[in-house]
């Protein structure tokens, strides 16, 4: 049997490969879900025979398109933008949009099939999308910024909407180009709906929605050493990173005690072996808003922390690591680092940043694994409370939002937990995740017969 399953296993990849020919995210995306999903559907013939893998695995529409905008010097720029709607059966699509040169067709299909899991993994009904563009706001003015955002959304508009799929921000989108782009979108529909979540708190965002990502993480940290019947009260962390995720995780964590020693973004990391503090979270936040300002300028400021320039912090030693920044940015090598410097929990805040090889080797030393599907789903569950003050036009208060946010992390906790139990009583967090997140859509896909 097992042997059959490992045959069906690799011709499915193989399809998969030969189908989205070099979108090497996206083969890594779908591989490392479907490596455990084959396990579980191996006596479920019905999933089989309704394809639901092969189907989930084949975004529902890719939406792919021109966008033209005009830089300060009056000079014509040409972008391209994408919008992906991998799969609907449990609500409207649901995801952010990323800004950011590094974006192709393989990074946002990868994208839009995590989130498909992590939404249902949220309990809430949102389906998985993603979308956005290779425009680099970095060095970019305002008035640059909002050209391009009025023009993305001059294409957008017409694929999105309240119950059809509802964007937020991600990696170089935050409250002005949501604002931005919900402004262009009024204009020219004339609708004012929750049609973008992360909106301004004056025109239908959601209170916690900003901390939401950060503050989740470490809520599901905390119940990860919960179960392991410890805290994160004196626990030494890593993260990388220095943007939304990153500083709001950082803020939570040393709240509860924790001490937080390093922070990175794309020019290296900095090491602040006394600690990072509420006041210096606050100098990071207003100084990373400007996106021109590298954290090597931590270093001028705190004179107590060092910079290490194009290097990455995974070989400080430390209790926990929170990979914050981006995709694949902890390598094999990395994680043999992290594992001999005595690691406990790893926990991804960014989308899909430990590779495969990492992920096998923390599995294999039983290190507690949160995967970024359930363990930095507080953003986009908050996003989906923001969907419903918006449709019943209302605001919730600070205290019911935070409530929610604990309430969701731990369900998600838990969930995992029960599908990710081991022999031995290591619990595979990702395989957890990976089944509870499959069974929601899935059956609702069966439901639905073939469509
Ligand atoms: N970009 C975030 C994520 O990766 C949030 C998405 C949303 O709020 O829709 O989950």
């Amino acid at each position: 049997m097992l042997e059959k399953q490992h045959v069906d296993f690799a011709q499915f990849m193989e399809g998969v490969i030969r189908r989205n020919p070099g979108e090497l995210e996206f083969h890594q995306a779908v591989h490392d879900v479907a490596s455990d999903i084959f396990e579980y559907i191996d006596d479920k013939p019905a999933y089989h025979e309704a394809q639901i893998l092969r189907r989930l695995a084949e975004p529902d529409r890719v939406i792919s398109f021109r966008v033209c905008w005009q830089d300060d010097q009056g000079k014509v720029r040409v972008q391209r933008g994408y919008r992906v709607q991998n799969n609907n059966a449990i609500g409207p699509y649901k995801g952010g949009l990323r800004f950011h040169k590094s974006v192709n067709q393989s990074i946002l299909k990868f994208l839009a099939f995590e989130q498909t899991f992590k939404n249902s993994l949220t309990g809430l009904p949102m389906g998985g999308g993603k979308g956005g563009s290779d425009f680099n706001p970095k060095g970019k003015s305002d008035n640059e910024i909002m050209r391009f955002c009025q023009s993305f959304m001059t294409e957008l508009y017409r694929h999105v909407g309240e119950v059809t799929d509802v964007p937020a921000g991600d990696i170089g989108v935050g409250a002005k180009e949501i604002g931005y782009m919900f402004g262009q979108y009024k204009r020219i529909t004339n609708r004012y709906v929750g049609v973008l979540t992360g909106k301004g708190l004056s025109w239908g965002g959601s209170l916690v929605r900003t901390e939401a990502t950060g503050y989740g993480l470490i809520y599901f940290v905390e119940n990860m050493l919960a179960q392991r019947t410890d805290s994160i009260s004196n626990k030494t962390i890593c993260v990388s990173g220095a943007g939304n995720v990153a500083l709001h995780a950082a803020e939570k964590a040393i709240t509860l005690g924790a001490k937080v020693i390093t922070l990175s973004d794309s020019s290296g990391f900095v090491h602040d072996p006394s600690g990072l503090t509420q006041s210096k979270i606050d100098w990071l936040k207003q100084v990373k808003t400007d996106k021109q300002v590298s954290i090597a300028q931590y270093t001028e400021q705190f004179s107590e922390a060092s910079f290490h320039q194009s290097e990455k912090p995974w070989h400080i030693p430390c209790d926990i690591a929170l990979p914050c920044a981006t995709q694949n940015e902890i390598t094999q090598d990395d994680a043999i680092a992290l594992i001999n410097n005595g690691v406990e929990v790893v926990a991804e805040g960014a989308n899909m940043p430990c590779d495969t090889e990492a992920v096998r080797l923390f599995r294999e030393s039983k290190i507690a694994f949160g995967p970024a599907k359930a363990a930095n789903a507080g953003g986009v569950a908050v996003s989906g409370l923001e969907m419903s003050q918006n449709s019943a036009r209302m605001s919730w208060d600070e205290a019911r939002l935070h409530d929610l946010l604990r309430d969701i992390m731990r369900s998600i906790h838990d969930r995992c937990r029960d599908y990710g139990q081991q022999q031995g009583g290591y619990i595979d967090y990702a395989k957890g995740a990976n089944i509870a997140g499959f069974k929601k859509v899935a059956e609702a896909m069966l439901a639905f017969g073939i469509v």
